[in-house]
């Protein structure tokens, strides 16, 4: 009832994928997914709708494993929201074996972070660029989309809507922006300034790209809130960051993930592809739902399935640099793309708008428009402040021209800055070219 097959190229100007019906991804039979132990309940009802199959494989720690028919993995996920407030709610694995690991307590992280405040010149620098007005009008354009869900032409659309974005921010080379494929039409977006002395070392902020309501590919979803917010507020801080220059000692992702609210899957995959190929993640924090202000204090940072340490760390980012009021929380099993991360230890963070019972009520509907938060980027605006202080001062680094605010273009420079930047990009080539022969994992990221 939800799968409806995608046969469409050349929309607005943009090529988007087009999967025949035979290579569709196939959104039918038996899958697993791990679900908080207090929802099973919720799912059992979902697929007694239709008869479907349900089997609770293993529950522990709060965790259930159960088998679970693809087909109502959307409806599941607008009953996640109604009766458990959670945007995600659930994880869609790929095997019975990755399932069953949920069950456990994650690996220890292995990552030792000094957490210092130590960037105060860069972060102040930074944090007077970032306007409200743009994250408003990111806002806008996004939420104008029919709707971004993962497998419909303007939820692929999206995808090279914001890569195109994110490119205009630079015209650095070594600044990298990719579309990661996940075998449905949207795709991940990631952008990577890669880290200088510590390149290794990789920081990651992120939010998901995909929305949803009922309907699915025909659907009205504008997801201003839900999470064309937390996407907005996230370019915002790329923008500046990459304005001024931002030259960060570790390597920092900008990560736009796909198809979240279908069971945390374009997070699961890329956090697959990175544990296969190690890549070091010492950090990451997640933006879903930062521009609706429901509560008496503003950001709220949720304790569970995330790291105790990194989320002191930004109660110091906040009391610091942000100036705004905060609070803790809890969100509940796999509330959003954190958990995912999480899992395969890595220090994870999920900042939100406001207490979790008190979030906003029209996500998951075509209600989740700018209106519900005052047409303006307020509240969101203090996200991309946390945002920003976060990359800086866990990425470490120095900004190479802290006065700018938007692109310098070519034509600004001066000659002597043209031959400067020259000599830079050759030692870089050349950097790179040393690193490529020592085979380090990070490079291509
Ligand atoms: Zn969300």
């Amino acid at each position: 009832m939800h799968r409806t097959l995608l046969l469409v190229a050349g929309i607005a100007g943009c090529t988007v994928p087009v999967h025949e019906p035979d290579d569709a991804p196939a959104e039918y039979g038996q899958r697993y997914i791990s679900i908080g132990t207090d929802a099973i309940g919720t799912a059992r009802a979902v697929a007694a709708q239709h008869g479907a199959m349900f089997d609770v494989i293993e529950s522990e720690n709060g965790v259930s494993v159960i088998a679970f028919d693809a087909e109502d993995l959307e409806e599941l996920s607008e009953q996640m929201h109604e009766q458990h407030h959670r945007c995600g709610g659930f994880i869609l694995h790929e095997s019975l074996e990755e399932a069953r690991s949920a069950l456990h307590p994650p690996l220890a992280s292995e990552v030792t972070i000094d957490y210092t405040l130590d960037q105060a010149a860069a972060v102040n620098a930074v944090l007077p660029a970032l306007e409200a007005n743009r994250i408003l009008g990111t806002i806008g354009e996004l939420s104008a989309m029919q709707n971004r869900y993962y497998q419909s032409p303007s939820g692929a659309a999206a995808s090279t809507w914001l890569r195109d974005r994110w490119r205009s921010f630079t015209a650095r080379t070594d600044v990298t922006i990719e579309l990661f494929d996940h075998g449905y039409a949207q795709q991940s977006v990631i952008l990577t300034i890669p880290g200088s002395t510590l390149a290794n070392e990789v920081v990651v902020i992120g939010g998901h790209l995909d929305s949803i309501a009922v309907g699915g590919n025909t659907s009205t979803a504008p997801g201003a809130d839900d999470d064309a917010s937390g996407i907005a507020t996230l370019t915002e801080i790329t923008r500046v960051l990459l304005a001024k220059d931002f030259r960060p000692a570790r390597t920092i992702k900008v990560m736009a993930y796909a198809a979240e609210e279908v069971g945390l899957r374009g997070s699961q995959g890329i956090v697959r592809d990175f544990k296969k190929r190690e890549v070091n993640v010492v950090g990451v924090l997640q933006l879903d739902m930062t521009n609706y202000q429901g509560s008496d204090k503003d950001i709220w940072l949720m304790k569970d399935f995330t790291s105790a340490a990194q989320n002191t760390f930004l109660t110091q980012l906040i009391d610091t640099y942000v100036g705004a009021t905060w609070g803790l929380d809890a969100c509940g099993y796999a509330c959003s793309d954190h958990a995912s991360w999480y899992r395969a230890g890595v220090p994870a963070s999920m900042p939100f708008e406001s207490r979790m019972k008190q979030s906003n009520r029209s996500i998951h509907t075509r209600n989740d428009t700018l209106e519900r938060s005052g047409n303006n980027a307020a509240h969101a605006l203090k996200f991309a402040r946390l945002g920003a202080s976060f990359a800086i001062e866990l990425g470490k680094g120095e900004l190479w021209n802290p006065t700018a605010s938007t692109l310098t273009t070519p034509s600004d420079e001066t000659p002597a800055c043209r031959w400067t930047l020259l000599g830079l990009l050759l030692a870089a080539s050349l950097a790179g070219v040393m690193l490529a022969g020592r085979n380090v994992l990070t490079s291509r990221w």
